[in-house]
């Protein structure tokens, strides 16, 4: 039931909002989750499930390491089984300028004493016996990995309500008041919460959440279409990204395939709001994006029309959604890793999925408080890797609501940066 009043209240139950509200409630603080549909049933279910330190922008390096501490412990915490496995990040380049790219990430590894090397051919075929491909080489970190997406948010949020949390689901908050310059309360579509403090982890609906306090995020979506394979048996424990396919094997022995730096851009009325920032990465990236004009578009429109019930309550008309996956991509991922070992000719796909990755300009996330409102704080725009981050993005928001301040520099990542045109350089992270 939804109390009339809380200390704390997070909007959005994914893996970050989920966190947010475990670490504060371990704290006995007085935290309300607030969740549209199911407890991770957006983006958090249906990421690959790599946990990655490798590759990063440098100011997240240090907040994913001491991530990567608590992942290392997490599945005895929850209790639960989160097919948590440590056996390294792969990333393979095909030629000379992708492994130079790579090697340009290395100094970052070493001012954090980060474990990532450059490995050669011989020695990626010696660690994945039976690897095929023009390899040149790639990077690797020993000690990052992997686990299931659609078990670990769901985890989270039912250790939160046991550590006394309320969490509400089928409860969209449809925009959050303000009183003097304060925050004051989120009305909901079930009655108005009184709060001081409120978290907006609302993935991809951040941006909107944003406009209702009069603040403008630039936030787009893109999709990304995921295959889970037919059960082998064990090739490797690694976490692969290769330029025809990124993979995982599950302990069950299917894998999860897909391509990266492959996505689906959907034209929505959206993109026509704040998306200015995003053209020149646009067009440096434009292979990436295969841009569609069509279902979305028209869905789009329906809802913003005059009087329509989706217009009245945009959040609470949008759950569980089953976003279309690119089958042509999922074929081309089953290709890419039947072409890298051949004895998987008999693999075939079991399922495909699509999720909608929030992405900022800079590919950085947007974390801390805002100038104004006061008592209003952001963690969102995780731009394709917030699955890894979201249970140290709850320990440090907890930090910064409960004590006021962080052991990490959250400098970059400040809402305030996209007004002041002091973005992160998409070149410092591989
Ligand atoms: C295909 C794919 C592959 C990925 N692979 C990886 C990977 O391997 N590693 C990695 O680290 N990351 C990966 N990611 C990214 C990662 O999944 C996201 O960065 C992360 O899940 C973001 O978590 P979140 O909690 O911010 O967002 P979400 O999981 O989207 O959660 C936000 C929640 O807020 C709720 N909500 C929104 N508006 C409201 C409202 N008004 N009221 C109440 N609730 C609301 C939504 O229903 C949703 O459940 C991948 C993403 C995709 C789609």
């Amino acid at each position: 039931m939804l109390p009339a009043e809380a200390d704390v209240v997070v909007i959005g139950g994914g893996i970050v909002g989920s966190s947010i509200a475990w670490e504060i409630a371990k704290r006995k603080g007085n935290v309300l989750l607030l969740e549209k549909g199911q407890i991770g049933s957006e983006q958090s279910s249906r990421a690959w499930g790599f946990v990655r330190q490798q590759g990063r922008d440098p100011s997240e390096v240090p907040m994913m390491m001491a991530g990567n501490r608590i992942w290392q412990e997490l599945q005895a915490e929850l209790g639960e089984d989160i097919e948590w496995v440590q056996a390294g990040n792969l990333k393979i380049a095909y030629d000379e300028q992708r492994l130079e790219e790579l090697r340009g990430w290395l100094p970052v590894a070493r001012e954090f004493n980060l474990d990532t090397s450059i490995l050669t051919a011989q020695q990626i075929r010696d660690l994945i016996p039976g690897i095929h491909g023009p390899i040149a080489g790639g990077m690797f970190t020993p000690s990052d990995g992997h686990a299931e997406p659609t078990k670990v948010a769901p985890a989270i949020g039912r250790a939160a309500e046991r550590e006394g949390a309320t969490v509400v689901t089928y409860c969209a908050a449809e925009r959050i008041e303000v009183s003097g310059g304060h925050v004051s309360a989120v009305v909901t579509e079930q009655g108005t919460v009184h709060t001081p403090v409120v978290v907006c982890a609302a993935g991809g609906w951040s941006k909107k959440l944003a406009r209702t306090v009069g603040l403008t995020l630039p936030q787009i979506q893109v999709r990304n279409t995921v295959a889970e394979t037919t059960s082998t048996s064990p090739i490797t424990q690694v976490g692969v990204w290769a330029p025809d396919v990124a993979f995982r094997q599950r302990p069950g022995g299917t894998f999860y395939i897909a391509r990266g730096g492959r996505s689906d851009y959907d034209i929505t009325t959206e993109s026509f709001r704040g998306t200015r920032m995003f053209a020149a990465n646009y067009l440096k990236n434009r292979g990436m994006f295969n841009l569609r004009v069509g279902g979305e578009l028209v869905k789009d429109v329906l809802r913003v029309l005059p009087g329509s019930e989706a217009r009245e309550h945009p959040f609470a008309h949008t759950v569980d959604v089953e976003p279309e996956p690119n089958f042509e991509t999922a074929w081309a991922s089953l290709e890419g890793l039947r072409t890298m070992f051949p004895t998987l000719q008999d693999v075939g796909i079991k399922r495909v999925f699509a999720g909608l990755i929030d992405s900022t300009p800079d590919a950085v996330p947007v974390m801390g408080p805002v100038d104004q409102p006061r008592g209003l704080y952001f963690a969102t725009g995780f731009s394709g890797h917030g699955f890894a981050l979201g249970p140290i993005v709850g320990r440090v928001m907890a930090e910064l609501i409960l004590d006021g301040s962080s052991p990490y520099d959250l400098h970059h990542m400040r809402f305030s940066r996209f007004d002041e045109g002091d973005l992160a350089d998409p070149h410092k992270m591989v």
